[in-house]
């Protein structure tokens, strides 16, 4: 099951809880929608809005929102920056443009541990601004950090949900919320290979893959890409039967064809 990947322990979960993602006055409801998804994908739920439009697309925000539904309909809306970020302790702004201060910004990976450590006690917010026009210099004045996203000179600006993404998913992995899949078969050891580049020399010889004179050769360009990666115990019984099937392969070729 999934959820086996999920660390037990509860606070990685309560520290996500303090984390508030702040969208100032969105301009299309599907990027409401895929933030919503995207908050949700990375374990963060407190969602609010400032100043939403009126002409906002609601059903388009449904619609991408696909199951973070409840997201959507869990945020608050605040008339105000000052009032939507006034129970926040850090409060990161985020621009893709350069200038007003913010030659001093952080990238989402330098920022993720600052806002863990204060969302240990504290609510945080991370701030993100219109499709159109950003953030305005007066609300980045209001923030403690700014945050901007590495992006090639092609095209500096992300897609406001993108943007959301990113910030929220350097955040989730540096949490250690999520468990890494890990190979779980036992690594082969020494005695065990050298019993497999046995039976592959011998096959290697049968099946007239090569001959004496080159033998050594060959055994070392094999031990060197079977070097690669590890070698679990698992993969080197399908190696060893790999060749001991080509053995008898040939064996009962010779005596057909004697
Ligand atoms: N034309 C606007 C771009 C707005 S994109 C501008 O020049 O500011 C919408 C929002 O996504 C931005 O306000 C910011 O919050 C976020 N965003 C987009 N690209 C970003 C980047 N490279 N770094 C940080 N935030 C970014």
């Amino acid at each position: 099951m999934p959820e086996a990947r999920f660390k037990e322990n509860k606070s990685n979960m309560n520290i996500l809880d303090n984390i508030r993602i702040v969208l100032v006055e969105p301009i299309f409801g599907g990027n409401i929608g895929s933030v919503c998804r995207v908050m949700n994908n990375n374990g963060i739920t407190d969602l609010a809005i400032v100043k939403p439009r009126p002409e906002t697309d609601w059903e388009d925000a449904r619609k991408l929102s696909c199951s973070a539904k409840a997201q959507l309909e869990a945020r608050k809306e605040f008339a105000t920056l000052a009032e939507a970020v006034a129970d926040c302790t850090v409060v990161a702004g985020t621009s893709a443009r350069t200038g007003f201060y913010r030659d001093t910004s952080h990238s989402p990976r330098e920022f993720a541990p600052v806002a863990l450590e204060s969302a240990k006690g504290h609510k945080i917010a991370l701030v993100f601004g219109r499709e159109n026009k950003g953030l305005s210099n007066e609300e980045l004045a209001r923030c403690t950090h700014i945050i901007q996203i590495p992006s090639s000179e092609l095209y500096t600006s992300l897609n406001l949900s993108h943007a959301v993404m990113v910030c929220c998913y350097e955040i989730f992995v540096a949490s250690g919320t999520f468990q890494p899949s890990e190979e779980k078969a036992e690594e082969a050891n020494s005695e065990l290979r050298e019993r497999m580049f046995d039976v592959w020399r011998e096959m290697m010889l049968k099946t007239e893959f090569t001959h004496e004179q080159k033998l050594e050769h060959m055994m070392m360009g094999l031990r060197r890409i079977f070097s690669r990666g590890k070698l679990t115990v698992p993969d080197v019984k399908i190696l060893m039967g790999l060749a001991k099937q080509s053995i008898w392969v040939s064996d009962q070729w010779k005596k057909v064809n004697q």
